[in-house]
């Protein structure tokens, strides 16, 4: 079981509360199954990145009928931060913030968080909230009723009322006034201007790195890269606009995810958006574009389709094994990482006199999908062939093979041609969406999803 505690200030840790959870375990019902003390989870206060990165925002609220041309006008030309290739502000130089307040926090980077004073109403207010949420779900799970927890969650809840009064009276913790930078009216003010012509965005390959992009150039670089200007050539390109509206495309998935037996998340009813960041780490700096997909539509098709890959990649390695070993030669050339291949160098009978590696820039990107298909479909074939199996089997955390197929709880079974389908299916069903359009991905496949807070 477990405790979710909202991290509203510091005060919260101060009351050491897995301490009084322990203290008085022996408040659990006798008939439970489950007499552990729940597992304190600290859920936390958002990052002054995502506060102030608003890249998302601008790509929501981008009308494509305001571009109808790739021209347009801005300022960049009397700024000190216009990058010299790209003759638009493109910068990690925070000294382009004037407010010193904002700048000061800014150089924290993106995943730091501002501290805030104890408050220590909200203290108790966070743990009543936590607490309750708790014996509600422990009492589902207990198939008891709820009041068969009153007395743990009281007793609980008094100790703390208790922790919290003889902490106030200590001096330390005594609340000081502060204001956070980003609640502060002239920052607000501040940041609501700057953000109206520039775009906060993580920066490639530096995380902790803030870039500040000219927002007109960061709108039309994202419309370029998917055609959106270019009129006459538009059949060999990555990006297709197509007719239909996000919510058209929504509903059509929701029926054929129900084909596949798969639910989607309320939270997940909505499109990827295609997004860039800048890679300052190179001269002229170039644009890596994302597809944001940590939650769409395609989400749980796609992650039940990476288990069973993951097993028929395993289910190939084996196969090639038993090959290497009566012919000699290795068939199988993919790892995992650089231990692979640490591993690989050793063995050979010769010292390898040239070493070198290769770093490709578009390699799912130029894939065409009518041979992904064919390619893919062989793949698993000759796996479920090789295996001698019928399904996959997949739970919550892993995928196994199995001849027998049993209905249970969350388990689901997938043969060769559902997984065929469903893969079928995802390649066909990639869009991005930018502002109120919609671009299906023609070419290639996009890269392993890249999760970024927004
Ligand atoms: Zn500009």
């Amino acid at each position: 079981m477990f405790a979710k505690i909202y991290f509203c200030n510091k005060g919260i840790e101060l009351v050491q509360f897995a301490r009084i959870l322990r203290r008085f375990q022996n408040k659990v019902p006798e008939d439970f199954k489950f007499k552990e003390s729940p597992t304190v989870i600290y859920t936390r206060s958002p990052t002054i990145g995502q506060r102030i990165f608003n890249y998302k925002q601008t790509i929501d609220s981008i009308k494509s009928n305001e571009w109808k041309s790739e021209n347009f006008s801005c300022n960049c030309n009397d700024s000190k931060f216009v990058d010299s290739f790209h003759k638009h502000v493109i910068t990690g130089d925070l000294r382009i913030i004037a407010n010193k307040k904002l700048r000061n926090l800014l150089l924290k980077g993106p995943s730091y968080r501002e501290p805030v004073n104890i408050n220590w109403n909200r203290v108790l207010k966070e743990f009543k909230s936590g607490i309750e949420e708790c014996q509600i779900k422990w009492t589902q799970l207990e198939n008891k009723d709820l009041k068969t927890l009153d007395d743990w969650s009281n007793t609980i809840f008094d100790a703390i009322k208790k922790r919290v009064n003889k902490l106030k009276q200590i001096k330390r913790f005594k609340p000081r006034q502060r204001v956070k930078v980003l609640d502060r009216n002239d920052v607000k003010i501040y940041l609501e201007n700057f953000q109206k012509d520039f775009v906060f965005v993580p920066t490639d390959k530096a995380s902790n790195n803030i870039s500040i992009v000219c927002k007109k150039f960061y709108i039309k670089t994202l419309l370029k890269e998917v055609g959106f200007f270019d009129t006459d050539r538009k059949q060999d390109r990555t990006y297709q606009e197509i007719k239909q509206t996000s919510e058209e495309i929504l509903c059509s998935h929701e029926t054929e995810n129900q084909s596949f037996e798969v639910n989607i998340d309320k939270e997940q009813f909505q499109l990827p958006i295609l997004l860039w960041i800048p890679k300052m780490h190179k001269n002229p700096s170039k644009q890596r574009f994302i597809a944001a997909s940590h939650s769409c539509t395609t989400k749980n098709v796609s992650s039940l389709i990476g288990k069973c890959l993951k097993l028929i990649q395993k289910a190939h390695q084996v196969y090639c094994e038993r090959i290497k070993n009566y012919s000699g030669y290795n068939l199988f050339w993919i790892v995992d990482n650089s231990l692979g291949v640490h591993k690989l160098l050793k063995q050979c009978d010769t010292k390898a006199n040239n070493v070198a590696t290769y770093d490709f820039s578009t390699l799912y990107t130029s894939i065409p999908h009518n041979k992904l298909k064919i390619q893919i479909s062989w793949v698993i074939e000759k796996a479920f062939k090789g295996m001698n199996k019928k399904y996959i089997k997949i739970n919550k955390f892993c995928a196994r093979w199995s001849n027998k197929k049993e209905v249970k709880g969350n388990v689901k079974f997938v043969d060769s041609d559902t997984l065929i389908k469903m893969i079928t299916w995802l390649i066909d069903n990639t869009y991005v969406r930018i502002g109120d359009k919609v671009f299906r991905q023609v070419i290639g496949i996009p890269m392993e999803q890249i999760v970024l807070l927004f």
